[in-house]
C-alpha cells in the first residue's frame, strides 16, 4: 500500500462485530476479565482498544513496526528522555522546540549532561558526537528558523558512539519525511499538529523498530500515567485520513505565498527549504518529500500591525492545521528564551512565521498582501 492509501485504512482491523468502516471508540477503564480468552484487556492507562486502532495507524504511516501514543507531544518527549540514566550525555541540536528545550534543561538536575550543539553544521556534529554520548536529539527543519539537519549523517555518527538517535518530527510530519530510513533509531510527533491537523486535540507519538524500545516506551507510560483517551486517539485518528491531500494543498499554498514574500515590499529575507539559498536545501532535497508549509521571513514595518492586520491568518501558536497562522517567535512561542540569546540564534524581533492552512490560496495571498502593507 502506498501513503495516501495507508492514512486512510491502517489501523481499521478491529472495527467491531457490525461491520463499521472506522474503529469503534472504547471509552472503558477496566475490562471483565472472564469476557475475555484470551484475557488481553486490564486497565486503560495500560491498555485501550481505540489507542491501539491509532497506534497501529501511524506506525503503518511511517513505515514503522511500533507505535506508542501519548497525551501529548511533550508526554512523548519527556518518555524518550526518561531512557537517559545519571551521568549520561545527550547531545541536542540547538535550535529546539521550547518545551523540548525546558525538557533537558531540568536532565540537568539527575545528573545528566546534556549539550546543546548545531548539528546542522557537520563539523560541529562530528566535535560533538567525538565523545561519549547516549542520546542524540534532532529536531529538523527546526522552530523557527528551518535549519534542516542531515539525519542519515548525525545518525551515523551517533551510532559510531553507540548512542540512540531521537528525532522530532514534528515540523515535516509523516507525509514529507520518514526518520527510521535515514537511520534515526526513534521518531516523535506532536500528533497535536500535522497529524491530527485540525488544532482540536493534544497528542503525541513515539514510533520505533526495536520492540525492546517499543516495550520500555509502553512499560513507562503505564506507571507515568500519560496515555492520550479513546476519544482523543479517535480524533488523531480521524485526522490523518486526510493527512496527505492537506499537507499536498499546504505545500502548494506555502509556495504561492514563498513567492509572494519574495517579492513584497518590506519583507526583507525569506526562509524556506524549498529556495536554492537556503542553507540545508539540498539536504532538504533528499530528505524531505517536499518543503514543507511552514515559512520564516523578516519584516521590516511594524510587527504588532502586520499581526492584527491579518483575517484569515489567526495571529496564534502551534501548527500544521487546516487554518493558517501568524505568529512573531520573539514576542510569542520564544518569548522565554533571554532576548540576548534570542538575537544571537537569529530569532530577531523582525522574524515572522507562517504556518500554511489549506484555505483558497489567492484568498491568503490577498490576506496577507493586505497585511503586509497595513504595518508599513
Ligand atoms: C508542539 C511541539 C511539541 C510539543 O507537543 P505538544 O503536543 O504541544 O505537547 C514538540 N515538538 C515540536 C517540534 C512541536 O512543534
Amino acid at each position: 500500500m502506498r501513503f495516501a492509501t495507508r492514512v486512510v485504512h491502517s489501523g481499521h482491523e478491529t472495527t467491531g462485530p457490525y461491520g463499521g468502516i472506522v474503529p469503534p471508540v472504547h471509552l472503558a477503564t477496566t475490562y471483565d476479565r472472564f469476557a475475555q480468552d484470551p484475557p488481553r484487556y486490564f486497565y486503560s492507562r495500560g491498555e485501550n482498544p481505540t489507542v491501539e486502532a491509532l497506534e497501529t495507524c501511524l506506525a503503518a504511516v511511517e513505515g514503522a513496526r511500533h507505535c506508542t501514543a501519548y497525551s501529548s507531544g511533550q508526554a512523548a518527549a519527556t518518555t524518550a528522555l526518561s531512557l537517559l540514566t545519571p551521568g549520561q550525555r545527550l547531545v541536542c541540536c540547538d535550535d529546539v522546540y521550547g518545551g523540548t528545550h525546558a525538557l533537558i534543561t531540568g536532565l540537568r538536575r539527575y545528573g545528566i549532561l546534556v549539550e546543546q550543539v548545531d548539528l546542522s553544521d557537520l563539523d560541529r556534529a562530528r566535535a560533538a558526537l567525538a565523545g561519549d554520548v547516549a542520546m542524540v536529539w534532532v529536531e529538523t527543519p527546526t522552530n523557527p528558523l528551518l535549519k534542516v539537519i542531515d539525519i542519515a549523517e548525525v545518525s551515523r555518527l551517533a551510532h559510531e558512539r553507540g548512542a540512540l538517535v531521537v528525532v522530532d518530527n514534528t515540523f515535516a510530519g509523516p507525509a514529507l519525511q520518514r526518520p527510521l530510513r535515514w537511520g534515526a533509531d526513534v521518531s516523535l510527533h506532536s500528533t497535536t499538529k500535522f497529524v491530527a491537523g485540525h488544532s482540536d486535540v493534544l497528542g503525541g507519538a513515539l514510533i520505533c523498530d526495536d520492540p525492546a524500545l517499543h516495550h520500555a516506551f509502553t512499560q513507562h507510560r503505564t506507571v507515568a500515567g500519560t496515555i492520550p483517551s479513546g476519544l482523543d486517539c479517535f480524533l488523531v485518528h480521524r485526522g490523518v485520513k486526510t493527512l496527505s491531500v492537506r499537507v499536498e494543498r499546504q505545500v502548494r499554498t506555502a509556495q504561492t505565498l514563498v513567492d509572494l514574500l519574495l517579492e513584497a515590499p518590506g519583507v526583507t529575507h525569506v526562509r524556506y527549504p524549498g529556495l536554492p539559498e537556503h542553507p540545508g536545501h539540498d539536504i532538504a532535497a533528499r530528505q524531505l518529500a517536499a518543503p514543507g508549509s511552514i515559512i520564516a521571513f523578516r519584516y521590516s514595518g511594524v510587527v504588532e500591525k502586520l499581526l492584527a492586520g491579518t483575517t484569515l491568518f489567526a495571529c496564534a501558536v502551534s501548527l500544521g492545521g487546516v487554518r493558517s497562522l501568524i505568529e512573531c517567535p520573539a514576542l510569542m512561542t520564544h518569548r522565554p528564551i533571554p532576548a540576548a540569546d534570542r538575537a544571537a540564534a537569529g530569532i530577531t524581533d523582525d522574524l515572522i512565521r507562517l504556518s500554511v492552512g489549506i484555505e483558497d490560496a489567492e484568498d491568503l495571498v490577498e490576506d496577507l498582501t493586505t497585511a503586509l502593507a497595513s504595518g508599513r
